[in-house]
């Protein structure tokens, strides 16, 4: 135990001297300085504990180790990075993206006190809902709606409003994980609702879902859309408006959670909030960051009495959506109620239908610039199949364009990791031995970053290889 070694560790408020006389390290907050400095002094002390170092190294490397300890300090944990898988709806990069002006509305609601529980005109208070819910209703044609902090928690509501203590009919084909090991079973048992299943994995017929209600026993009929899984071949399940006609046949509502809820955006397999009330469902539920390409919500839009009673139940108080939500959820149903601006202004419709050219030429543009920031990398523009992702139309893959980009001494999960660890960070898709970048989630502003990222790959190659 080289217990001198240890004894010559500098105190803290020596080695904060000597930073307070650097520039850099000077002009740090104070708080963020010091947590650095402890943290370099027991990566010290660990270090000459297990041996790694033999003697306190000089005040300059300590000052650097400092830096590093800083940096990490200062940084911002939840940061954005650049998404260059080609899955638009990423649910660990944070699904839907805002647009500018979305995003500017919630700065400024953040910013300042608003009318969010209060209607200055009358001088009274009123329902933060208000701010949204003939927006939902113009949109969808339901006769009245609520928005809460998730799709879950939408569903979690109505079902426990509504059928809680009862029995909800459902297909056993339907019973769905949603990710993350979030079962939906499992979500419901809270809400006291007891699960009918009927019918088999593959096969449900109507006459399973009637053969299962009992007047007493039963609350609902459950459709809940198998978001991220499809199934295929031997297959059936009757439609929401055969489903509505025996639930309004025996006095039960039907209650659907749509998931991704596609409002204007023709995607197949992913059902129309506005189709499946039309269709005679009696409460929808979708999410507001998924399809829809707003911030996290649940939206429930359905018979204005089912909404009255999920507005007063006590859930709707623990699940109830935050004002910054509320902001940019606005915001973005109006860019709704004119289509053509939505697949304009609204990031995840933009990216879903970009068209084949353009994102080719795209491709293009992306390989000019990194062959001019990096000229040792070995560019190629490829189609690939990139994915909606967010659970949404899982069996039509997107069509894309990417760059594959390889290098002759660096293997592509060291390229792909270098990416990852930059400022900010770029994710890609490792395919076959090449790292691809899929443009169709790229910002073309954000072609600078990318060129950036490649230079730092050239000063990797100097250091360590593969
Ligand atoms: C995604 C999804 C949910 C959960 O929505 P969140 O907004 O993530 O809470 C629930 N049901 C279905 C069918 C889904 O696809």
């Amino acid at each position: 135990m080289p217990s001198a070694a240890l004894r010559a560790i500098p105190k803290v408020d020596l080695l904060l001297r000597r930073a307070e006389a650097v520039p850099d390290l000077s002009s740090a907050p104070r708080v963020h300085l010091l947590a650095a400095i402890r943290r370099a002094l027991a990566e010290l002390r660990r270090d000459l504990l297990t041996g790694r170092l033999a003697d306190v190294p000089a005040p300059e490397s300590l000052l650097a180790a400092v830096r590093g300890h800083l940096a990490e300090e200062t940084a911002h944990r939840l940061r954005p990075v650049v998404n260059a898988t080609g899955v638009v709806l990423h649910t660990n990069l944070g699904r839907s993206v805002l647009g500018q002006a979305v995003a500017a509305r919630v700065a400024e609601v953040a910013a300042a006190y608003s009318n969010l529980e209060y209607d200055p005109q009358a001088g009274e208070r009123v329902s933060r809902q208000a701010h949204v819910e003939s927006l939902l209703t113009r949109l969808t044609g339901g006769a009245a709606a609520l928005a809460v902090n998730n799709n879950a928690a939408a569903l979690l509501l109505a079902m426990t409003a509504v059928c809680g203590g009862l029995e909800a009919v459902v297909s056993r084909g339907e019973l769905v994980e949603i990710g993350d090991s979030f079962r939906l079973p499992e979500i419901l048992a809270q809400g006291g609702v007891v699960l009918r299943e009927v019918g088999t994995t593959n096969k449900t017929t109507l006459a399973d879902y009637a053969g299962a209600i009992a007047p007493g026993r039963s609350g609902c009929l459950l459709k809940i859309h198998p978001s991220n899984f499809r199934l295929i071949g031997y297959t059936h399940k009757p439609t929401v408006a055969e489903l509505a006609a025996l639930a309004s046949a025996r006095g039960l509502p039907l209650i659907c959670d749509l998931g991704s809820g596609a409002v204007g955006l023709d995607m197949p397999g992913e059902p129309e909030p506005a189709e499946a009330l039309a269709a005679g469902a009696d409460l929808v539920c979708f999410s507001g960051d998924k399809l829809l390409g707003g911030p996290q919500a649940g939206l429930l839009v359905g018979r204005a009495e089912l909404v009255a009673r999920l507005r007063v139940h006590p859930l709707a108080r623990a699940l109830r959506i935050d004002k910054l939500c509320l902001a940019a959820l606005e915001a973005t149903l109006r860019l709704h109620l004119d289509p053509d601006r939505a697949r304009r202004d609204i990031p995840t419709l933009a990216m879903l239908t970009i068209e084949d050219g353009e994102l080719r030429a795209r491709a293009e543009t992306l390989r000019t610039a990194l062959a001019d920031a990096a000229p040792a990398l070995q560019l190629a523009v490829v189609e690939v199949e990139g994915q909606a992702g967010g659970g949404a139309a899982p069996e039509y893959p997107l069509p894309s364009w990417a760059v594959a980009v390889t290098h002759p001494r660096l293997s592509a999960e060291r390229l792909d990791a270098a990416l990852r660890r930059g400022e900010p960070p770029v994710v890609g898709r490792l395919h076959r031995e090449r790292l691809l970048l899929d443009v169709r989630t790229i910002r073309p502003d954000q072609l600078a970053i990318l060129a950036g990222a490649a230079a730092a790959l050239e000063d990797l190659t100097g250091q360590e290889l593969i």
